[in-house]
């Protein structure tokens, strides 16, 4: 894994300056090809924009009720969506399917404690699983839970237990257009206050999540991981990474972070896990895998309590939800991710389709995350009011003009208040989530191409009515209707 084409890149100047006994020069190229061939295929299939009109006309101009073989290029999620290895393929033919203490468990669970270093490692079916199980055996009625940004499953769960979900992501996370290089980071000293004002005993846990999926898909420092653990450590409060994607978050640290330049991903994701007491993790994620999860921790104790209730809700505590063969894709799937020849295709990947978007003049959330590309819909469709929904429009549009699925993260998803009403969410987003190593770089120029030719039509989009919709999580299932 280690000596990949691109590290030759790295040392390719120093290279050059060493004398070559055949006089020729080593060429490696500017472009940053995807780092696989390709075995397998998965035929894409085309439509036209007469039938995608009809299909979107069908699904209630909701993209999430489409059906997924009428989409061309599907960006809606990078969760579980991604390509396995043949490695990974390989293990899964052999693995152990045992009831208790199978093979394929303690390859797993090796894994897991290799890069974490936590004592305890607890499989869940997905990253839900693990912070359910996390949060109804330490959270009750009263508690408050800091966070830099909960992600939506983080915080149902938070509050499923009655406690407070709180982010205190610092300032310029919030501001789309600010260049920071690690928007993801905790304000420490809100952090201080908020231990102060509501006391050491009502906080049972403090959690980072890396990199910051609902902040945009922003990094987290080590420096800031270190504070909040000093913090943590300090009043005796367990400290908890949500660890989704701590090997793009490692990667961040690397080509950002003072200090970190000559050290590995793996170096880095070890010493990020030092400073914790525990994770939760969707191995969908930067486990390179379809399905998957676990809970991992150092605390004997508080280990015993959550394999009850895994056993109860999930499954034996060598499965959990898993089957044997999905914990040796994780198992394999957790090195993977932290391949710097694939972290330097993935991260460069995502910026790319980033740049060409703001080369043509489209507002992106600044800078490029590590998951995903962010459109400022409310700044290209300036004709659209909120409650009319403009990323929804874009996202549509993209659809009809190049068969593209995204998300609305706008006032489809956060706009209706519980009480019925509706309040303009504070950002209208569209996200371009890229799945991992599935598609290559012709899909992605042909995906800035559709963005683009979308923004030039963008004065003939129109805004939506909602027609009919569930009391929670509406976007899900929601119909609607294009205004005239
Ligand atoms: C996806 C995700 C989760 C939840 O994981 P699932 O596998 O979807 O249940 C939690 N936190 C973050 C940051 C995520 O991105």
């Amino acid at each position: 894994m280690s000596n990949s084409f691109y590290d030759k890149i790295l040392s390719y100047k120093k290279k050059q300056e060493e004398k070559n006994p055949m006089d020729l020069e080593e060429f490696y190229g500017n472009t940053i090809i995807e780092p696989f061939r390709i075995r397998s295929v998965e035929p894409i299939r085309f439509t036209t924009m007469a039938e995608r009109t009809e299909l979107l006309k069908q699904a209630g101009y909701n993209p999430f009720l489409l059906k997924a073989e009428d989409v061309l290029i599907d960006l809606l999620t990078d969760s579980g969506t991604g390509a396995m290895s043949s490695a990974q393929w390989s293990a899964m033919i052999a693995s152990d399917e045992s009831y208790a203490g199978a093979s394929s468990f303690y390859k797993f669970e090796s894994a897991v404690r290799d890069i974490t270093g936590f004592k305890h490692v607890i499989p869940t079916h997905q990253g839900r699983a693990a912070e359910n199980i996390l949060f109804t055996t330490i959270a009750k009625k009263g508690d408050v839970i800091p966070n830099n940004t909960h992600f939506d499953t983080t915080r149902a769960h938070v509050e499923h237990n009655e406690a407070e979900a709180l982010d205190l992501v610092i300032e310029e996370g919030k501001e789309p257009q600010k260049i920071h290089p690690f928007k993801g980071n905790m304000d420490i000293e809100k952090l201080e206050e908020t231990i102060e004002k509501r006391g050491v005993e009502n906080i049972p846990a403090i959690m980072i999540t890396a990199t910051n999926n609902s902040g945009g898909g922003q990094p987290v420092s080590m420096k800031n991981i270190r504070q909040v653990s000093k913090v943590a450590r300090k009043h005796g409060i367990p400290f908890f990474i949500d660890a989704c994607r701590f090997a793009e978050n490692s990667w961040f640290i690397k080509t950002r972070e003072e200090g970190y330049e000559n050290k590995t991903p793996k170096e880095i994701a070890k010493e990020m896990f030092k400073y914790a007491d525990g994770c939760t993790m969707s191995a969908k994620k930067d486990g390179m895998s379809n399905i998957g999860g676990f809970l991992a921790m150092n605390d004997d104790e508080l280990a015993k309590k959550c394999r009850s209730l895994t056993t109860l809700t999930e499954g034996f505590p060598t499965y959990g939800g898993m089957a044997g063969y999905d914990m040796e894709a994780v198992a394999i799937g957790l090195y993977e991710a932290l391949d710097e020849g694939y972290l330097r295709y993935r991260i460069r990947s995502t910026a790319y389709l980033g740049e060409k978007l703001a080369f043509a003049g489209i507002s992106i959330v600044q800078p490029v995350g590590g998951h995903a590309v962010y459109i400022d819909a409310k700044k290209m469709l300036p004709q659209i009011p909120p409650l009319e929904y403009p990323a929804w429009s874009l996202a549509n549009a993209l659809y009809l003009i190049g068969g593209i699925r995204s998300v609305e993260i706008g006032s489809v998803m956060f706009g209706l208040q519980p009480d019925g009403t509706e309040k303009p969410a504070p950002m209208e987003l569209v996200r371009l989530a890229i799945p991992r190593r599935v598609y290559t770089q012709s899909h992605v120029d042909y995906l800035a191409e559709a963005v683009i030719e979308t923004y030039h039509q963008r004065e003939k989009l129109k805004g939506y009515k909602v027609v009919s919709e569930p009391t929670v999580l509406r976007h899900f299932s929601a119909k609607l209707e294009p205004l005239e």
